[in-house]
């Protein structure tokens, strides 16, 4: 079995969105239970969150959003900016706490203490762009550890791959220019969902051209297609690139049963997906790779696909 991290704090449990708000303290709860429930915890090293220092958020946000953030939350308000981004009094450090848990696991990784890592974090991160919250998103939990990652460990081939149902718009805009990030996002097609961008035109700009790539799938679509894309767009994209260390952003809201979108993946798709994350990074990055949570709001499915999720880092399922 390999030496996998778990990122989980029950300070992540801090950030109040409400009782309407679909981004609910359960998820990570449910996450933790389904864990626990298969007997997996004694199996993992168990890593807490530490705040993060604020010049690692600063490599991704303006000072201005910084600033904006945290004052919004000691002045109480409700949210920041959009409806979607509910807040509470502790949101802005359970962020920190988030986002400074990430380091910790990208340096446990990187030190050769951990082989991979699965991070159940809250807030989740990759609609968050440079001077933006956005979509239950505050700070670019994922950019930020490929920024670290590129600044403190010199890592200039970082391969990120988001399989949230909802396209990583803010991934994609703060590495569109860079060369050293390929950032490639499966999601619902942006004429049908949330934020409207992910189109296969788009794959970066300036020397950063031809290192974004996007997979839209239409809606009503699932298993086959997501399988057919992946084969054709991911695999031959990373197989060129062989990325050093691959960064997953872990959205488990295609899944049939989540109704944040029309995607219908199947449990047993999301294994398949994972399996073959994992089998790239063990031929191109010493099996590191990184995997953080984004979306997933069918809170009754998150036990057991993110047990599977866990058993496929640990090399544990048959
Ligand atoms: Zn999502």
């Amino acid at each position: 079995m390999r030496r996998t991290g778990f990122l989980y704090d029950e300070r992540f449990l801090l950030h109040r969105t409400g009782p309407e708000h679909p981004e609910s303290p359960e998820r990570l709860s449910a996450i933790h239970r389904g864990v626990e429930e298969a007997g997996l915890l004694s199996s993992l090293i168990l890593i807490s969150a530490i705040r993060a220092k604020q010049e690692w958020i600063e490599a991704v946000h303006s000072m201005k959003l910084i600033m904006r953030f945290e004052e919004a939350c000691l002045w109480g308000l409700d949210m920041l900016d959009h409806a979607d981004n509910r807040i509470s009094r502790e949101t802005f450090e359970t962020a920190m706490l988030a986002a400074g848990g990430i380091i910790e696991v990208v340096d446990r990784v990187m030190k050769g203490d951990l082989d991979n890592a699965f991070c159940a974090v809250r807030p989740p991160g990759h609609h968050a762009e440079v001077n933006r919250v956005m979509g239950f998103c505050f700070f670019n939990n994922i950019a930020i550890a490929a920024r670290y990652l590129q600044d403190k460990w010199r890592i200039r081939k970082i391969g990120i791959i988001d399989f949230d149902v909802h396209h990583g718009n803010g991934t994609q805009m703060i590495f569109d220019d860079d060369p050293s990030v390929f950032f490639y996002s499966i999601h619902e097609h942006p004429s049908f969902a949330y934020p409207g961008t992910g189109r296969e035109f788009e794959k970066g700009s300036g020397s950063g051209l031809g290192f974004t790539l996007n997979s839209p799938v239409l809606p009503g679509q699932g298993d086959k297609e997501y399988k057919e894309l992946l084969q054709r767009d991911l695999f031959p994209a990373f197989q060129e690139f062989k990325p050093e260390v691959i960064l997953v952003s872990a959205g488990f809201d295609a899944h049939i049963d989540d109704d944040m979108s029309d995607i219908k993946l199947s449990t047993e798709c999301f294994s398949w997906i994972m399996e073959k994350i994992v089998g790239m990074a063990d031929r191109y990055s010493h099996g590191k790779v990184i995997s953080i949570l984004e979306g997933g709001y069918a809170i009754h499915r998150l036990p057991e696909l993110s047990k599977n999720h866990i058993e496929i880092l640990l090399g544990s399922k048959a």
